[in-house]
């Protein structure tokens, strides 16, 4: 099974991943970003940034797709 909410990929870091981290690509369809994966917060900043040097797009963060079913939040 499983967990709701998945572990960092990066190497030696055993926290939950609770951003995404997104970036347009130019040339794509707006609504169509590229993920990069799930982070946790420190991590998501770094990768953030690289995906924003190597693709020279718009970054931003999300909360992990599993954690946007809350209607009431909004
Ligand atoms: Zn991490």
């Amino acid at each position: 099974m499983r967990p709701v909410i998945a572990e960092c990929p990066w190497l030696g870091c055993d926290q939950p991943a609770r951003l995404d981290v997104l970036v347009s690509v130019p040339g794509e369809p707006p609504g169509l970003p590229l993920r990069m994966g799930g982070y946790c917060l420190g991590h998501a900043v770094i990768v953030g940034i690289h995906a924003q040097a190597r693709h020279g797009a718009q970054l931003w963060y999300a909360p992990p797709t599993q954690l946007l079913r809350h209607p009431a939040s909004t």
